[in-house]
Formats: structure tokens, C-alpha cells, sequence
């Protein structure tokens, strides 16, 4: 059975990454942390059926990239036989999303292993029951019994779906996913090839397991010399194995004879270490056996351990009663390597590497992101250290690595790992003297645009506008829902460094790494210090699930900052307000309950706007508000429309379609009738009230409040005169932004939407709008179909709105560049607003508002160099 570990460290930085262990065809995943999903494709992974996930704690660390993950999976109609493990609260916190995530969670099946292993696992309750079958999880949508027992108590769902598929499970195959199937006697995950055992390793504050991986003992193989000694005739050796001893010149010869040696069965720990609790814990657990015996061995221990735990004193002991054989990898990105060889691997992510091309050619627009990640320093004498100097007595028994995977590779048991890094996708993504040429061909242009009226005049305007106030606008994200090697999911930073304000427009997965990747560890802490203000404009998971992350690294750099003795930051100082819709609540509600204290102030949207809950009511009663009243033919060519997701069958399409978004009422003409239509928005109505009713305020003194203070702490904190959120039309409860700040400058920024009046009316006289121009002007019908809009759709709002710049963003991964070329059929008036004021994102696109006039141009030049397709890098 081919065995192999690869330990995936995404970004620099990472301190838990993601873990596969790949036996045979089944995988098994230790943790998933951000932007899985993102680089599965370049880290060469395949997703299959039937995997299985264990989690060494509930944190933003260690699950925010399984969740889109399981969307994935989903989509694809895989994911029936997941199941997925963790310690006591995952349980609990997974029957809290499913009123978030409803549907999408319904395949999978969650056990949370018990701190006192059970005697008898048929005890065990504290499990989740999932659904083996696309069309019967799509059926419960309808059963009422089973929603409305289902927010409430997990005893009652998992038994209701016992007893509705219980008929079906004993015809057809098993009809239920049950984790609890291979939990063995002591408590412990067991399949035909492994056994993971759960460890409880710091109980106290949080959950934290270590794991243990037992594998089989392997049988032993004929020694070829062996076999020599005894000549055996090759037409009598079938019979020799099967009978397992044979006759030869009337002596027996058995089997065992010719083997090799016995070789003890191999042993993986997974060490998860938070703190020196941990390592007492570990040191004292009987499940390890330290000594290799007979049976038993320890080859190679995982240690996400920080530097400070791993020069304790007992964390020595702890790794000194370890075999002398047994490999140590350390995954911690502040270790220097020191034992792996140097050839055969590039330094930096491809992202990386190109967006430094570019940096050269526009130093000012994209800051030497590569400078930050290479020379990855901080200044506390704790990082980088050597592993030799560290542990001198496992000399050439530890191995650690930064920023990219390690394949560990034993193609058969008993043979001693060997450490390879795995080969890099090669291909070439920039031609750097193509690169050259052109971008100075461009820049020529540039100059020459530079002594243009135009250009003059509108760059002398911009700079006295920004006189008081000239933030920085940095792309952190910039990708519509599917994220590709160059484009993470959105997020925009406005940034005033010397008045310490930050506001973030949205917060999609992987977030915190690209503000790294940004900023380079210190400035990147200074930067999380000073953000005030998160918008989050609507309840898609590539707008959100990145907040989690940048508000846990948050509190983690004031208490940096606190340990160096650099400032103390009182209560107000760390203060920091989310702006969000209603249907993020409970999502909220969860992360702060089960992954992190979040110890921030919420401001809903609709609460701001003086809306109640039954408004709300209303909003899902009334007809759908659509700007396309689509045609029976033109609903008919809609459905042919191939989903990217998905290659199943045409009702899986359908069905995925319309639950890929969070908020189903997009897809309303996917209804085959009224009835099937009216009964799907009931439904989202219902789940909607159920889960809101639990986290909103209805005291409307309360929420009059909330505002208030909440704009006291916006001009105070952020120098912000007013804010508008003006509902949009993209998903329910989908908002644009628009603020000005007390100097005069007013910025918009319209999140996913079909070209809005309300916007462009809100946002009039932008002197900065940021707009979604997800699709090329090929796809309008697309961009109809999807609710958002194309590059010229926003162009248009922009020049209604009287903006004086535009920044196109929230790219369709169909296309890696939007095409602003010239057409005729424009007026001369759009071109010229096109050409001189609209520009399009890219990831780690930076500049400060009073330069904005260069930025179109630049923008130009750097697009140009990107082939149509992400694909054909
Ligand atoms: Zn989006
Ligand atoms: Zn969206």
C-alpha cells in the first residue's frame, strides 16, 4: 500500500497547516487552513469520496479553509461519505452553522471524540448524522418535521433522519453517513488500514488533540537471498505461498524461513502544541509507546509547536524519549531550515513571483511583496532559529520547512521515510523580457498621455481634493467567487498610515495572508492594530469568511505588541466595529461561540437603516426585485448555461445551482412551477426568521443607540462625516457602501450587484468608486442571469454617478482581465472616461488616492500582459 504525507504550508506565516495523509486512494486530512481550496490545483490535490477530516481544535486556524472546502465538495455532489472529527464542541458548533450552511452541511457526518473514552462506543452521542444521497438531502428541504426539529436539538434530527432512512438503508445501500461506524472499542477511528487515536492534550480553556496514527502491520516479504539459499524450482513456487510450506528432496521448507525480519508497525504522531500543558500531557499519555518495540515505532512526529514552547525545558524531554530513529519535521515557519537539500525548488509562490515582476516595473503601485516574503524577519530574537542549535541531540534527525509542501514518500513498510520535496509546476508564467519590452512600451505611451490636457487637469483636481485626506487604497482580493493563483476572493483596505485609519471592504477566505504578503510581518500587525472598521456588504462566503482570521490576528498583534513592551493599548484602542447584514448573525454568532472570542461591535445594516424584522417578512412575500423580467425562451437558453462547479447530472445542476448561493432566491427561475418556487422562498423566509430571531435586538431604543455610537466612533475613530448602506440588488440583503470622510472625499464601493439607480444616485460625486465588473461585455446575459454586472454596465453607473474615478473589481475566473478596449459604438465622451478614469483590480494594486490619474494607465500595461484565461499559465 503506497503511503505518503504531505504537509501543506500555503503562506508564509502559517503555524498549522494542512495535513494528507494519503493511503492507498484514501485520504485523510489533519486540518484545513486557508486558501485550501484555493491552491488545490497547485498543490496536486485530488478530492475523492469518503474522506476523512480530524481537527486538533476548533480555530479559525485550523478550519477556515474546510468550510468553503466542504461548498466545493458539495457542488460536485461529492462529499457523501465525508466525515469528519474533532474534539467535543465540533459537534455542537456544526448543528449551530447548519442554520447558516443548512443544506450544504447535510452529507456529512461529525463525531467529537470524548475526553473519557466510552467503554462502549453504541453510547456514544455526541455525533451528526449525514445524508448518502443528493436527491433525499434536497428532499428534506421541503420536510418541515425535519427543519423545524432540526435547529433545535441534535439528539431529535439525527434521530428523525435514523428513522426516515432506516427503510431505505436496509433495501439499497447505506442510505446514512455515520461517523460512529468506525469508532472501535477503545474510542478510536479505525479502518482497514489505520488507527487514528484522539489525545487530549489542554482541556482547560480550549480543546486541543494530538493524534496518533497506527498503521497496519505489514507482512513480511521474501528475502531474495534467503530464497536462493533453499533453491526452490520457479514452477513449485505458487504452491509454496499458498500452502505456505512445501516439500523438497523430502525436506519441509515453511515459509517463514525465507522472509525478512519482522519490521514493528509504524506510528505518526500529529502534535498540535499550544502551550506547556500540552507537552506534560503528551509525555505523560500511555497511548504512545516511546520505545520502539516489536510491535511498534514511531517514525516521524509532526510539531506545530511556537518557538518559545520548543525551548522549554520539558518539550526537551519530551523529544528525548523518542527513538533515536524517529523523525522530527517541524512545521513552524520561524524554524530555519537546516537539513534539506537547497537544489530543485524555487523560493516564493508563482502569485508571488509574478506580482514581483511587476513590482519592479511599478515599485509605487505594487509595494516588493517578494522582499517581505523572502526575507521574512521579525525582530524578536525568537524567530529564525537554527533546528541544530535548538536540539543538538537530534542532529540530522529534524527536518523543518517553510512555505511549501513535503512529500514524505515510503513505498513500502519498513523502509525508512524519505524526505522529498515535491516537484514545483514549472511552467513559465511570465516572459520577463516580454514583460520588459512591453511595459516600457506602455510606459512610453504613459508619458506621453501624461502631457495631455486631460491628463493635467484631472490629475491637478484629484491631488487638491485629497489635500486633508489621501488614504491608500490597497487590493487585497480581488477574484469573483472561485479564487484562481492570481486572485483571492475580495477585499479592498483604505488605509490612512499617518492617522492610523483602516477600513476593510469585505473579507473573503485567505484575507490575512494577502494583507501579509502585503505589508511583511510587522507593518502587517501595525496595519491590523490601526483597521477600525469591516464592511462586510452580503452573505456570499467569498465576502466573509475571511473575517474570522484577520480579527483573531488582530487581537494576537496588540498582544504582541503588549509582550514587547512596545505601547499598552487600552479598551478603546482596540476597539473595532463589523458592518453587516442580518444574514450574517448567525454565522457571527457561531465563530464567536466556538472558534474565537471576536470582542467586536456589530452594526447591521438594516438596523442602521431603520428596518425591523418585518421588513423582513415582507421582503421574502413580495415578488423577487429584478431588474430582468426574463422571457420564457430567454429562461430557456439560461439553463444551458454551464455551471463551472459542476459537470453531474442536469438535476444536480439545478438543484446546486440555486443552493450554491447562500441566498437561494436568485435562481427563482429554476422552478419548474409557482407552487415549487413559492415554497422555496417559505422556506428560506422560515430558516431566515429561525435563525435571526435568536441574535437580533428588537428594542428599537437599543438599536437607535447602536447608531449613534456607532457614528460617534466613526468620526472620532475615522474622520467619517456619514455612511450610507444602500441595499443592492444581488442576493437578499446584499448592500453598497458610501462614505465621505470630513475632508470632502467621498468613496464608494457597491459590493455584488446588477447595475443599481439606488447606487449611482447614493455614490454621486465619488471621487473614488469601486464597482464589481465581474463579467466581459460578451456575458451580459450572464451577468443578468448571475445578478451581477459587466465592465460597461458599471462604467455606465460610474458616469451617471458623476464619479471622477473607477476601479473595476470582482473578476469572473472565466476571464483573468476584463477588455476595456475602444469600441466604436461608444460615445467619444465614455472613451474618454474609460482612458483616463477607469481602472481594473488586480491583487496587490496599491495607491494613494492623490496619484489615482497614473493608475488607469498603469493598469492598462499590467493587464495587457496576462493571457485571457487563468488556465493557459
Ligand atoms: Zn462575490
Ligand atoms: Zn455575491
Amino acid at each position: 500500500m503506497k503511503t505518503y504525507l504531505q504537509i501543506i504550508i500555503n503562506h508564509v506565516g502559517e503555524q498549522t497547516p494542512t495535513i494528507i495523509l494519503h493511503v492507498g486512494s484514501q485520504k485523510y486530512i489533519f486540518n484545513c487552513s486557508e486558501n485550501f481550496m484555493r491552491f488545490q490545483k497547485f498543490n496536486k490535490i485530488k478530492l475523492v469520496q469518503g474522506i476523512c477530516f480530524f481537527l486538533t481544535r476548533l480555530s479559525s486556524e485550523t478550519l477556515d479553509g474546510l468550510i468553503p472546502n466542504m461548498t466545493l465538495l458539495f457542488c460536485n455532489a461529492m462529499g457523501l461519505q465525508d466525515k469528519i472529527y474533532g474534539p467535543q464542541k465540533l459537534v455542537n458548533m456544526f448543528q449551530d452553522m447548519k442554520s447558516k450552511f443548512y443544506i450544504k452541511c447535510l452529507p456529512y457526518s461529525f463525531l467529537g471524540f470524548e475526553t473519557n473514552k466510552l467503554e462502549n462506543n453504541k453510547q456514544m452521542s455526541n455525533f451528526l448524522l449525514g445524508i448518502n444521497d443528493m436527491a433525499s438531502i434536497f428532499g428534506l428541504k421541503y420536510d418541515d418535521q425535519f427543519s423545524n426539529n432540526f435547529f433545535q436539538d441534535k439528539q431529535k434530527a439525527n434521530a428523525y433522519l435514523y428513522e426516515k432512512f432506516k427503510q431505505q438503508s436496509l433495501n439499497k445501500n447505506n442510505f446514512l453517513n455515520d461517523a460512529r461506524q468506525m469508532i472501535n472499542e477503545q474510542g478510536n477511528y479505525q479502518d482497514a488500514e489505520i488507527e487514528v487515536v484522539p489525545i487530549y492534550v489542554q482541556s482547560k480553556s480550549e480543546d486541543v488533540l494530538a493524534y496518533l496514527i497506527k498503521f497496519q502491520k505489514q507482512e513480511c516479504k521474501m528475502n531474495k537471498e534467503k530464497l536462493k539459499s533453499f533453491n526452490i524450482p520457479g514452477k513449485m513456487m505458487k504452491e509454496f505461498q499458498q500452502n505456505k510450506q512445501i516439500e523438497l528432496d523430502g525436506k519441509i521448507i515453511k515459509l517463514q524461513e525465507v522472509l525478512e525480519d519482522p519490521q514493528p508497525a509504524q506510528q505518526l504522531l500529529i502534535f498540535d502544541c499550544l502551550s506547556e500543558e500540552c507537552v506534560k500531557n503528551i509525555i505523560n499519555c500511555e497511548d504512545i509507546s516511546y520505545t520502539t518495540t516489536q510491535d511498534s515505532f514511531v517514525y516521524a512526529v509532526i510539531h506545530m509547536t511556537p518557538i518559545h514552547i520548543l525551548k522549554s525545558h520539558h518539550y526537551e524531554l519530551f523529544l528525548k524519549k523518542f527513538d533515536v530513529n524517529t523523525l522530527h519535521i517541524f512545521v513552524n515557519s520561524h524554524i530555519k531550515e537546516t537539513q534539506i537539500p537547497q537544489n530543485n525548488h524555487s523560493d516564493t509562490f508563482l502569485h508571488v513571483q509574478a506580482t514581483n515582476i511587476i513590482a519592479e516595473q511599478f515599485p509605487e503601485n505594487f509595494p516588493k511583496i517578494s522582499e517581505n516574503t523572502k526575507n521574512y524577519k521579525s525582530e524578536s530574537e525568537f524567530y529564525e532559529i537554527e533546528l541544530n542549535q535548538l536540539f543538538p541531540y537530534l542532529k540530522n534527525k529534524t527536518i523543518s520547512k517553510k512555505n511549501y509542501q513535503l512529500i514524505f514518500n515510503s513505498k513500502q513498510a519498513g523502509q525508512a521515510y524519505q524526505p522529498i520535496l515535491s516537484q514545483k509546476n514549472t511552467k513559465k508564467y511570465f516572459l520577463t523580457e516580454e514583460f520588459q519590452s512591453e511595459a516600457e512600451k506602455l510606459k512610453v505611451d504613459l508619458v506621453q498621455e501624461m502631457k495631455s490636457n486631460e491628463f493635467i487637469l484631472f490629475d491637478a483636481q484629484i491631488r487638491q481634493n485629497t489635500k486633508n485626506y489621501d488614504p491608500h487604497i490597497y487590493f487585497l482580493g480581488t477574484s469573483c467567487m472561485t479564487p484562481t493563483i492570481f486572485r483571492n476572493n475580495s477585499s479592498i483596505l483604505i488605509y490612512e498610515q499617518s492617522l492610523k485609519q483602516g477600513i476593510m471592504l469585505d473579507c473573503g477566505e485567505g484575507t490575512y495572508y494577502q494583507l501579509l504578503n502585503q505589508f511583511g510581518e510587522a507593518e502587517c500587525q501595525e496595519v491590523l492594530r490601526n483597521l477600525k472598521l469591516i464592511v462586510l456588504t452580503h452573505a456570499h462566503s467569498d465576502h466573509y469568511l475571511g473575517f474570522q482570521s484577520i480579527v483573531y490576528q488582530r487581537h494576537k498583534a496588540f498582544q504582541t505588541a503588549f509582550n514587547e513592551g512596545k505601547k499598552f493599548f487600552t479598551e478603546e484602542d482596540q476597539l473595532m466595529y463589523i458592518a453587516l447584514p442580518w444574514s450574517l448573525a448567525p454565522w457571527y454568532g457561531v465563530v464567536d461561540c466556538y472558534m474565537e472570542k471576536m470582542n467586536c461591535k456589530l452594526i447591521y445594516f438594516q438596523d442602521y437603516n431603520g428596518q425591523n424584522l418585518n421588513d423582513l417578512f415582507n421582503q421574502y412575500n413580495k415578488k423577487p426585485c429584478c431588474d430582468n423580467q426574463v422571457q420564457e425562451t430567454e429562461l430557456k437558453e439560461q439553463k444551458q448555461f454551464p455551471n463551472e462547479m459542476i459537470s453531474k447530472e442536469e438535476e444536480i445542476i439545478k438543484e446546486n445551482q440555486e443552493s450554491f448561493n447562500e441566498d437561494q432566491n436568485i435562481q427563482d427561475e429554476n422552478y419548474n412551477s409557482d407552487e415549487e418556487r413559492e415554497d422555496n422562498r417559505r422556506f428560506n423566509a422560515k430558516i431566515r426568521i429561525m435563525q435571526l430571531s435568536n441574535y437580533l435586538k428588537s428594542d428599537q431604543t437599543e438599536i437607535h443607540q447602536l447608531k449613534q455610537d456607532f457614528n460617534q466612533f466613526l468620526l472620532v475613530s475615522l474622520g467619517i462625516q456619514e455612511i450610507k448602506f444602500i441595499p443592492v440588488i444581488h442576493c437578499p440583503q446584499a448592500f453598497g457602501i458610501v462614505f465621505q470622510h470630513t475632508s470632502g472625499i467621498k468613496i464608494s464601493y457597491s459590493g455584488d450587484t446588477r447595475p443599481c439607480i439606488e447606487f449611482a444616485q447614493a455614490a454621486e460625486d465619488s471621487d473614488l468608486m469601486i464597482h464589481e465588473g465581474t463579467f466581459n461585455q460578451n456575458m451580459q446575459e450572464h451577468a443578468k442571469y448571475a445578478k451581477h454586472s459587466t465592465a460597461f454596465e458599471a462604467i455606465d453607473i460610474a458616469i451617471q454617478a458623476k464619479a471622477k474615478a473607477l476601479v473595476l473589481t470582482h473578476l469572473s475566473k472565466r476571464h483573468s482581465k476584463l477588455d476595456l478596449g475602444d469600441f466604436s459604438d461608444q460615445s467619444i465622451e465614455k472613451n474618454r472616461f474609460i482612458k483616463y478614469r477607469v481602472s481594473q483590480a488586480l491583487d496587490h494594486l496599491a495607491f494613494q488616492l492623490s496619484k489615482y490619474s497614473t493608475v488607469p494607465f498603469i493598469s492598462k500595461c499590467v493587464h495587457s500582459l496576462f493571457p485571457n484565461q487563468d488556465d493557459e499559465y
